[in-house]
């Protein structure tokens, strides 16, 4: 048992240590000018691209500039401004009732503690986490599709499940890690780990990655 923590100590520095080498200076790819636009497009950002997000944001906060403007929408037209998203009823309606919420329930603010962010309607810890990390600079880990599989090639998690992902991370990296973690995995996701073909050839991962090692 204490073989085995020492272990993956080591390597989970060196996967960190790694990251930090490939990927020095990640920002949030998402666009947002206050809090509440980091939310929604968040909201949009399931199942979507962040550059089609960004492209749909460009337009869709010139449209709505408030809470209330959101609040107030039409259901139909916003849910035709966000269709691009994909799943646009479903996000078009989260984002309507959230906006109401945030102006009932927190004076306009996007809450800071995951129980309140939680509680908004379309908000799970991924998106909570998101909130937290950009916006309120707390240590958090967003398990997104590129951390979940990932984590799971490199053997720092064996479930499928985000919300256990993020908490058995949690338990192995270092806090003052985790919000750059994700940043990382997207980047690396996108570019080099790229799911269903990575490119393990040229990835600085490989030498602790139990996917190429096995
Ligand atoms: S070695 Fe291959 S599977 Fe492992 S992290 Fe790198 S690209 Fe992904």
């Amino acid at each position: 048992m204490k073989s085995n923590s020492i272990k993956t100590n080591k390597k989970v520095k060196e996967i960190l240590s790694i990251l930090d080498e490939m990927y020095p200076d990640e920002v949030c790819f998402l666009e947002y000018g206050c809090d509440w636009q980091l939310l929604f497009a968040t909201i949009l950002s399931a199942q979507c691209t962040d550059a089609r997000v960004n492209i749909i944001t460009r337009d869709l906060y010139k449209k709505y500039q408030s809470l209330e403007d959101f609040a107030s929408a039409d259901i139909e037209e916003l849910e035709n401004d966000v269709r691009p998203a994909g799943y646009y009823r479903a996000k078009a309606k989260h984002i309507k009732e959230c906006a109401g919420e945030l102006l009932k329930r927190f004076d306009g603010v996007v809450p800071k503690s995951i129980e309140e962010l939680t509680s908004l309607p379309g908000v799970g810890r991924k998106t909570a986490n998101v909130i937290r990390c950009h916006i309120y600079h707390e240590d958090s880990i967003v398990v997104d599709t590129h951390v979940k599989r990932i984590s799971r090639l490199l053997g720092l998690t064996d479930t499928d499940d985000p919300v256990k992902a993020e908490f058995e991370l949690m338990k192995i990296i270092p806090k003052d890690h985790w919000s750059r973690i994700n940043l990382q995995m997207i980047d690396h996701g996108r570019n080099i780990c790229i799911s269903g073909r990575p490119k393990c050839e040229m990835c600085k991962l490989k030498v602790c990655c139990n996917n190429y090692l096995s």
